[in-house]
């Protein structure tokens, strides 16, 4: 066995902010962002930033721009990434990257675990049971060849149709780094799923692997919506023979109505929190709700980047948020 002098050195902890620019940045979106960029900066390591603009329809080059200038108000700087630059990989932007996924999509394929679908939503919806229709889609693997997974390369059609993967009936665990042991099984939770739609469009869950392993990410911050997705995305990782990274969801900030942030809550949009804010009120704030400080005291980011620590992070599901008891 080969000896070395010294241990290679531990790869450098590599964090992201993945923003979808489909609108206005609010509250929840730079809690997770200034999260993410604490525990990069703490660890001494590197912050990419990520365009998730895979969806034509909703995505806009001046979201993309305006969510690059909300971070840098905040005092958010990236190392790698933003809506112009290229990189080891190429672009930052992930409706520039549809070559890079057809390659992996490729590596899938020859797994022999994917099929061809040819259902519409409609086909989907109509097999739901009510109880599972909390939002979200169970596919019960409609067009799901017989004998399946049989392993055996089969030529694909040519005509139109979204490809799916097959998801084995077991649990996949891991451990968040907020939320602790987690287990899903897939079969029951969302059943084989999209990885290309019919249309062409690329699926995030296959986007956000690639586009993690090969930017060498280490360590992933998002809000708990994304919990089973974690689970989806290391199936996906053990099929491509990818590294996992470490998870670490955030709870998500709730308004008054103890509903989760949208675009439509306007007073939490960065638009507002700018008008009536400085960037140090809003980082004391971002403090406060992640359990940090015990009042919104405004901070710097070199104060925060101090008190930060993983320990204090709250692991309920959500944090309400209101105003006008806080500021
Ligand atoms: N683009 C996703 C969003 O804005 C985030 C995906 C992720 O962090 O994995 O919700
Ligand atoms: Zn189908």
């Amino acid at each position: 066995m080969k000896t070395t002098a010294t241990n290679p050195s531990p790869q450098k902890v590599t964090g992201r902010f993945a923003p979808s620019p489909t609108g206005r940045m609010h509250l929840g979106n730079i809690f997770t962002a200034v999260i993410s960029w604490l525990s990069v900066r703490k660890a001494g390591g590197k912050w990419i930033l990520r365009i998730e603009d895979l969806d034509p329809q909703r995505s806009r080059q001046e979201y993309a721009r305006q969510i690059e200038d909300d971070l840098a108000w905040l005092g958010l700087t990236w190392d790698e990434g933003g809506v112009d630059n290229l990189g080891p990989n190429g672009s930052y932007s992930q409706s520039q990257r549809g070559e890079i996924y057809a390659r992996y999509l490729e590596t899938l394929k020859e797994t022999g675990l994917t099929y061809p679908c040819y259902c519409t939503r409609a086909d989907i919806m109509s097999t739901q049971a009510p109880h599972q229709t909390d939002g979200r889609i169970i596919y019960q693997g409609t067009c799901r060849p017989a004998g399946f997974p049989t392993g055996k390369r089969t030529t694909d059609p040519t005509d139109r149709h979204a490809t799916r993967l097959y998801v084995p009936d077991e649990e996949i665990s891991f451990n968040d780094r907020v939320f602790g042991p987690q287990s899903y099984n897939l079969t029951r939770e969302c059943g084989d799923f999209v990885l290309q739609r019919a249309d062409g469009a690329w699926a995030y869950q296959l986007a956000v692997v690639v586009d993690d392993a090969l930017m060498g990410v280490t360590e992933i911050v998002r809000g708990s919506d994304l919990l089973l997705s974690a689970a989806q995305q290391l199936y996906l990782y053990r099929l491509l023979g990818f590294t996992p990274p470490v998870y670490a969801h955030l709870p998500l900030i709730c308004n008054e109505r103890m509903q989760r942030l949208s675009k439509r809550d306007l007073s939490m949009s960065m638009e507002e929190l700018r008008r009536n804010h400085t960037p140090q009120q809003l980082l004391g704030l971002i403090a406060h709700l992640a359990n940090l400080t015990p009042t919104p005291t405004p901070l710097t980011l070199d104060e925060l980047t101090t008190l930060f620590t993983w320990s204090a992070i709250p692991t309920q599901q959500s944090i309400i948020f209101n105003f006008k008891n806080l500021l």
